[in-house]
């Protein structure tokens, strides 16, 4: 600590070293169960599947402390291409992208009203223990907000950080262990299932090897891989059918059919 407050710069190299004990910084609410609603991977299927995935969330809500985030899907990805070709920047497509969770954020709040769902801003981060206390099921809009400061992508100028990489944050700064990712399929194969219904599952993976086969398509964003290998107390992704009754519950409990990508 002192040594930190000596230095001038915090270029100095030596902060590495200063820095070392970093790893101790303070578990906010480690038994949070941060957990992604996919956007076009499942709400945007509508009732028959919002429906039964969210009775199962009330459920598990009685044994942990959930916290749900939200995809963009669709509505966003229409959103990016008639921004892309108006032109807009990077920034300005993150904002437009996250205004799309937003929505879905309060739709599903509204269908989980009854079973104590509430909607939460990112600026009202504080205020998920009071919820979770409170018996209350927080959900949040997914989109990072990166906002008009997003980063500047390698390519083109959707943002790299979107909703997958919400959640993960999300966690990340709660100090919890897991991030469940509410999806559409089992989990992560060799391939799109979609496009190749013979690619293979991947029930487990070390996200060195996952870069290391890079493969073509993913079912989570690329970058939260790299986000993984440098997290300080997520340890592994989870991912979810949403489709499939008992796999969410399975997953909290600790016998995730899906896929683990783990550090
Ligand atoms: P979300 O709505 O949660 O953001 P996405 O639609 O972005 O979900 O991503 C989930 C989709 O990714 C799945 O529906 C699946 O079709 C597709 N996908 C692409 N590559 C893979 C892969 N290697 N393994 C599994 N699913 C994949
Ligand atoms: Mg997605």
């Amino acid at each position: 600590m002192s040594k930190m407050n000596d230095l001038a710069t915090f270029m100095d190299r030596s902060l590495k070293d200063a820095s070392a004990n970093y790893k101790n910084d303070l578990r906010i609410l480690p038994n949070a169960k941060v957990m992604k609603m996919g956007g076009q991977s499942i709400t945007d299927r509508g009732r028959n599947v919002v429906f039964p995935i969210i009775d199962e969330i009330v459920e598990n809500s009685a044994n942990h402390d959930i916290i749900m985030t939200t995809g963009g899907g669709t509505r966003a990805r229409h959103t990016y291409q008639v921004g892309i070709d108006l032109g807009m920047p990077v920034g300005v497509l993150s904002e437009m992208g996250g205004a799309i969770t937003v929505q879905n954020a309060r739709m599903l709040q509204m269908v989980m009203a009854k079973h104590g769902g509430i909607f939460l801003d990112h600026l009202e981060f504080e205020k998920i223990p009071l919820f979770l206390k409170l018996g209350c099921i927080p959900i949040m809009p997914g989109m990072p907000p990166y906002s008009f400061w997003e980063d500047i992508p390698d390519h083109g100028s959707i943002p790299i950080h979107r909703t997958d990489c919400g959640a993960f944050f999300t966690a990340e700064a709660l100090g919890a262990d897991t991030v469940y990712f509410i999806k559409d399929e089992r989990g992560l194969y060799t391939e799109d299932p979609k496009k190749n219904p013979n690619a293979e599952f991947i029930q487990k993976i070390h996200v060195d090897d996952l870069i290391e086969r890079d493969l073509g398509d993913l079912i989570i964003e690329r970058v939260v891989l790299d986000y993984l290998k440098r997290s300080r107390w997520v340890e592994k992704l989870v991912i979810v059918n949403g489709m499939e009754k008992g796999a969410l519950t399975e997953s909290l409990n600790g016998n995730p059919s899906g896929t683990v990508i783990y550090r």
